[in-house]
């Protein structure tokens, strides 16, 4: 089976399912991180299974997240151990074996300027990390233990930190993704690789514990499908199919900056939050040149919705917080685009919930960096109340889609290689686009032959798709501006060759 998503295989699995004359085992609802991890993990239990997705894949939470895989510690004030130590062991599996080729480890400098006491509290997590590090068996070349550096190294690492008054900073490694949304299409294509069938643009409507009316958003057709178990994994839309999926609402705004600004650290800025130690602000280096600044954990001001991106109290909040760190202040004039946050992080343990309706399985909350285990629990009860028969779980140990058998080469470019691993030959070998390692716009770390590979392989089906998920070009309006007539050439001679 192909790893390939695109309009014709969307199609064509539409038209077997409207066709179905059995039941299928699982019908997943929500392609964010969670549903997609669920299908993955039924697919590859030998499960006949379907992911339908509303709009795109990664067009929920999953695409706003910090992008940080985190140890754990941060959940330390909720008191939930098993939580700490599932993120800290979550971590290392993503990062060693599930997808090592979508992932870094990320440096997070604390700066010390305050008195020596709060340097002692922050000691004091840092230990707490050391020793979960070790306890979840991540190897130390991976995650580094924290350190204690110098001024003139912090300097090295943040070029524009303020210099008055720095005594020295705590350094700490967590883990990064290169791009959320680009996970949750790796997700994705390997569930297909398992027999899976994934269509996006595709509404579950009438939701019942046994199935669906499923609503092709592209031509409004409909038809109904059964299954013997119903996931829903539709995140804080979950609500609209079973009343008692109430996902806590959070918020929160994130901005996006020129990392030149910053004289491009290569590493995460966080300063407190006020008084606080374990609610932060951080600047986080990001893909396209670009850095983020975001509320990296706690009780976020309830503010930003998906829908409502912009909020001002936010952006002085952020904006106050960092300039503490920073030579240069960052003003208003220095965004290029915000994000919104906009779910879970109202609960403070961002513990996820599982529970049954006959034999639908909700599932919401939880973070990214616990996205497997919060499956195949998810997967368990669906076997267990479905009855079914399958496999054990493989997810452990299944590398997604470009994870695994690649040496880069110096004829590839770095970023390409960053966001496809073992795939990037093929993502210029196959091209068929003209100068497939042009960029789609100057200055922009995207090349022509990725968008192609956007729409022939990875399911994007219109520009919106490629701007804002396959791409995070979207993330700055003048940046897509200058992408958008490329793109629509390539997605339309694309999408043209494939109805052929
Ligand atoms: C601001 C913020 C920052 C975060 N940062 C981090 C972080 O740094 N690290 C970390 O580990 N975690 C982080 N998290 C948590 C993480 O982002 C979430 O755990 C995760 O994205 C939840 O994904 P999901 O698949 O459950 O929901 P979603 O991504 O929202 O997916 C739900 C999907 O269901 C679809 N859908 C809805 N209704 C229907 C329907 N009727 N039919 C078909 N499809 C439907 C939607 O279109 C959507 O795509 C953060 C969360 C937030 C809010």
């Amino acid at each position: 089976m192909t790893t390939s998503l695109n309009a014709a295989r969307r199609r064509a699995d539409l038209a077997a399912l409207a066709d179905r004359d059995s039941p299928l085992d699982m019908l997943v609802i929500g392609g964010g991180v969670t549903g997609a991890a669920v299908a993955l993990d039924a697919a590859a239990r030998g499960l006949r299974v379907a992911l339908v997705e509303a709009n795109d894949l990664a067009f929920g939470t999953s695409r706003w997240s910090n992008k940080i895989l985190h140890s754990g510690l941060s959940y330390l004030t909720s008191g939930h151990l098993p939580m700490i130590m599932e993120c800290a062991r979550e971590r290392r599996i993503l990062m060693t074996t599930v997808a090592p080729h979508l992932t870094s480890p990320l440096r997070h400098i604390y700066p010390l300027y305050g008195p020596e006491e709060r340097a002692l509290r922050v000691r004091l997590g840092v230990s707490l990390g050391k020793m979960l590090r070790k306890a979840s068996g991540t190897p130390a070349e991976l995650i580094p233990p924290p350190a204690r550096i110098g001024a003139l190294d912090t300097i090295r690492l943040l070029p524009q930190v303020r210099r008055e008054g720095l005594r020295s900073s705590w350094s700490t490694v967590d883990g990064q993704l290169v791009d959320d949304a680009r996970f949750v299409v790796a997700l994705a294509r390997t569930a297909a690789a398992f027999g899976a069938s994934v269509c996006t643009s595709t509404r579950a409507e009438n939701v019942t514990d046994y199935g669906a009316r499923l609503v092709d958003t592209l031509t409004g057709e409909g038809f109904d499908v059964y299954a013997r178990t119903v996931v829903n994994a539709a995140g804080r839309w979950a609500e609209g199919i079973d009343h008692e999926a109430i996902l806590a609402q959070g918020g929160g705004t994130h901005l996006v900056i020129d990392a030149a600004r910053l004289g491009n650290p290569t590493a995460g800025l966080s300063v407190p939050l006020g008084n606080s130690v374990s609610d932060l602000v951080s600047i986080l280096p990001a893909q396209l040149g670009r850095a983020y600044i975001g509320f990296t954990r706690g009780d976020f001001p309830a503010v930003g919705s998906v829908e409502s991106q912009k909020s001002s109290s936010d952006i002085d909040v952020l904006l106050s917080a960092v300039n503490t760190a920073l030579r240069v202040p960052l003003t208003p004039a220095d965004i290029l685009g915000t994000f919104p946050g906009g779910s879970d992080l109202a609960d403070p343990t961002r513990r996820h919930r599982i529970w049954l309706s006959g034999t639908m399985v909700s599932v919401v909350g939880g973070t990214l960096t616990t996205y497997r285990r919060r499956a195949q629990e998810t997967v368990d009860a669906a076997i267990a109340v479905g009855k079914l028969t399958a496999a054990p779980c493989i997810t452990e140990t299944t590398p997604l889609i470009g994870a695994s058998g690649f040496t880069p080469t110096a004829s590839l470019p770095d970023f390409a290689v960053a966001r496809y691993g073992s795939e990037t030959p093929a993502v210029f070998d196959r091209a068929k686009v003209d100068d497939p390692f042009g960029l789609v716009a100057p200055g922009i770390d995207v090349t022509r032959a990725e968008i192609e590979f956007a729409v022939r392989h990875e399911g994007a089906l219109c520009v919106d798709d490629v701007l804002d998920r396959r791409t995070r070009i979207g993330l700055v309006a003048a940046d897509a501006d200058k992408a958008r007539r490329t793109v629509t050439d390539i997605v339309t001679e694309t999408l043209a060759d494939l109805s052929t």
